[in-house]
């Protein structure tokens, strides 16, 4: 199975087994698939899409 990256516009962050299922979408963590609320980081510290403010999830 191919790697899928993240449909958080700014993360390219690889998905795990693990992934939160949004609306068909896949998000590394948590945090992009609820786009960040409060700011709250991406699982990866070195991502910094939870800075763009992307404004929610395009479905
Ligand atoms: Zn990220
Ligand atoms: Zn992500
Ligand atoms: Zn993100």
């Amino acid at each position: 199975m191919p790697q899928h990256i993240c449909d958080c516009p700014y993360c390219e962050c690889v998905v795990p087994d693990t992934a939160t299922e949004v609306n068909g979408k896949f998000y590394c963590c948590e945090a992009c698939a609820t786009a960040h609320p409060d700011n709250q980081s991406c699982q990866d510290s070195q991502c910094d899409c939870h800075r763009r403010n992307w404004g929610g999830i395009k479905s």
